[in-house]
């Protein structure tokens, strides 16, 4: 195994994306702790790396990810987080495009599909003009249907059988949905295939998902996807 300097030296080469242990918080509603050097050198050795390796240079350097804090008792208004994305270089000049990762006791399934949760945030925002707008995904759901107003408890990440969802918290917000999509995809791609075989509207958000990714780097072709069906596994919730 890689020693940690010589991980965060490889990441910072082919990403360039620094791994850090704290900054200054420009958002307010975002609190966290540090963590001791040594968690998070057995975190970034046994964990992180591995889950970073599965994209290209190309992939991360075109999301315009900047930035990896990794932390512990992570909390966005009040509430406990596994992740959170910051791309707002955009809006607040001088900052870095930032993901906050909490670091778990386990290395297992939630935090694996955390990491590919938050690096989604960053190819969403990066892919086009608009952001973590798209209207056009939008227009897949049912007639009526408005995100955030649907009746689900938001804050509940439980998967979810509604048609078109693949939990609840994917009905928050648009970008949310097509995290949550990804992750998936990456965590359990039987299970999300499974999901397509019986509901269309899966079948229909996975093929335009796919078709964003793809646009937005040649990484994720079917070959791609094809690796990702024999790693399939449970994907967690707190
Ligand atoms: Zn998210």
């Amino acid at each position: 195994m890689k020693s940690y300097l010589r991980v965060l030296a490889d990441i910072k080469e082919k990403y360039d994306i620094d791994v850090v242990l704290g900054e200054d918080l420009a958002a307010k509603e975002l609190r966290y702790s540090e963590v001791k050097a040594t968690v998070a050198r057995d975190y970034v050795e046994s964990f992180l790396h591995q889950e970073l390796l599965v994209y290209s240079a190309e992939t991360l350097r075109k999301s315009k990810l900047e930035r990896i804090v990794i932390c512990e008792k992570l909390a966005s208004c009040g509430s406990k987080a596994n992740g959170m994305a910051e791309m707002k270089k955009l809006i607040v000049p001088g900052r870095k495009n930032t993901i906050y990762l909490n670091i778990g006791n386990e290395r297992d399934n939630l935090h694996r599909g955390t990491v590919h949760h938050e690096i989604f945030h960053a190819i969403d925002y990066s892919d086009d003009y608009w952001g973590y707008v798209d209207y056009e995904w939008e227009k897949l759901n049912p007639k009526g249907f408005e995100y955030g107003h649907d009746g689900y408890d938001h804050f509940e990440h439980y998967e979810s059988d509604a048609p078109g969802f693949l939990s609840g918290y994917g009905t928050t917000a648009v970008h949310e949905d097509k995290a949550e999509y990804f992750k998936h995809l990456m965590i359990n791609y039987s299970g999300v295939e499974k999901r397509a075989s019986t509901d269309a509207l899966v079948k229909m958000k996975v093929e335009r998902l796919k078709a964003l990714l793809r646009k937005f780097s040649p990484q994720f072709n079917e070959d791609f996807w094809e690796k990702r069906r024999p790693l399939s596994g449970p994907v967690y919730w707190l």
